[in-house]
């Protein structure tokens, strides 16, 4: 018996080593603090639902049984909800799942897929991870270059066209209409693969009405932003029926766990509950856009529940990200330009908000007086409590 490494399978043979994102949790060890204030994931300052929290509570009582693969009664509320069928509804766990299942379900090694460049991350590791060649196309803007995505696609005959819309990093949108437009420009044989985590805060116009008959759109949504299960790990997408049966033959069927079921369908029962924090988050984004400019940042438009706000240069930002950090404040700057000339923050309770401005404030202040503190120190890494 020798101890020799196996070969890998060639395609995990030849990924770069790559997350997606250092988690929170991996960033307060490596700081070795706590955040005092946790602005950087986009995840729900309001928590969960009371009726949310109760019926978890009560499925933690029969979590020695395994639960329901089919994901039965919150896929035919989500049906309702949308109006289509159960047969339209795929749940997983979360839309990072999601993402992983279409590209195994459409993409060969080999396949071209499109993408815009700084977008949300999670695509492009599944489609590298299952040996798919990624073309990305940069911003226009401030936005998603939508032209030009379609036009990559039609030359690399993609397979799958991913667009995050309202988007991440940079919180903006694309109308209705304009993407109509934009999945006709797009090859016959590919997929737009339409990631609406953020669907909850977006204005209706920024929603194409759902049309389960066309097989070439898939829509992701997800129970971790306005509803506040994040940690649960629970989503969906809404698709052609034969693209969720194609999906049901390689999903895991017992990878959405019980408690996560039942705070989903508890949520999409407190409808009180989610368009309050709905409303919470509109006027913190109101919040940011004000701060932002009286801070002398320029704050992107958002349809989220984050903003980002635009520091100038890239430097500047990445100093910014890391004074702040270095206080206890968690927010992101994304790496690919124009957006790592920003920082990503997301909204706060009203008192998380205050706090957070003071501290850029001094930060800001403290720069402009030119003994600018905040723009030499990086973090130390050293522990500070
Ligand atoms: C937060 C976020 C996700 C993650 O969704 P999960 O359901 O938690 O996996 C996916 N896409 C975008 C654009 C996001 O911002």
């Amino acid at each position: 018996m020798t101890f020799e490494a196996p070969p890998l399978a060639k395609t995990v043979a030849a990924l770069p080593a790559f997350v997606p994102f250092v988690g929170p949790l991996a960033i307060e060890r490596q700081l070795g603090r706590r955040f005092d204030l946790r602005l950087g994931a986009n995840e729900s300052a309001w928590g969960v639902s009371p009726k949310a929290r109760a019926a978890m509570e009560r499925s933690l009582r029969d979590c020695a049984w395994y639960g329901d693969p089919e994901n039965y009664e919150l896929r035919e509320a989500l049906a309702f909800r949308h109006r289509v069928s159960p047969a339209n509804i795929l749940v997983a766990s979360g839309i990072d799942d999601v993402l992983g299942l279409i590209v195994r379900c459409f993409v060969d090694s080999g396949d071209a897929v499109v993408t815009s460049q700084g977008t949300y991350p999670t695509f492009v590791y599944h489609a590298q991870g299952y040996g798919a060649v990624v073309h990305r196309v940069p911003y226009d803007g401030d936005r998603v270059d939508l032209s030009r995505l379609a036009e990559t696609a039609c030359r690399q005959h993609a397979r799958i066209v991913y667009l995050a819309n309202p988007d991440n990093p940079s919180g903006t949108w694309r109308s209705a209409t304009e993407l109509l437009e934009f999945a006709e420009a797009l090859p016959r044989r590919a997929v737009l693969l339409l990631d609406e985590a953020y669907s909850d805060f977006a204005p209706p116009e920024a929603l194409p009405a759902i049309d389960v008959g066309q097989p070439r759109v898939v829509r992701c949504r997800t129970f971790s932003k306005a509803h506040g299960l994040a940690g649960l790990r629970i989503g969906y997408a809404v698709a052609h029926s034969e693209t969720v049966a194609a999906l049901d033959r390689i999903r895991l069927h017992f990878g959405v766990n019980r408690v996560a079921q039942a705070g989903a369908l508890a949520s999409l029962g407190d409808e009180r509950f989610v368009s309050a924090v709905i409303a919470d988050v509109a006027r913190g984004v109101e919040h940011y856009g004000r701060l932002a400019h009286r801070v002398g940042l320029r704050p992107v438009p958002s349809a989220t529940n984050f903003v980002a706000m635009d520091v100038g240069d890239r430097e500047a930002a990445s100093r910014l990200t890391a004074a702040l950090l270095e206080r206890g404040v968690f927010v992101r700057r994304a790496t690919e330009p124009p957006m790592d000339q920003w920082i990503r923050v997301t909204v706060g309770l009203p008192e998380q908000r205050a706090a957070f401005e003071s501290v850029i404030g001094g930060l800001l202040s403290e720069a402009g007086e030119g003994e600018a503190a905040w723009s030499t120190s990086a973090p130390t890494g050293k522990a500070q409590r």
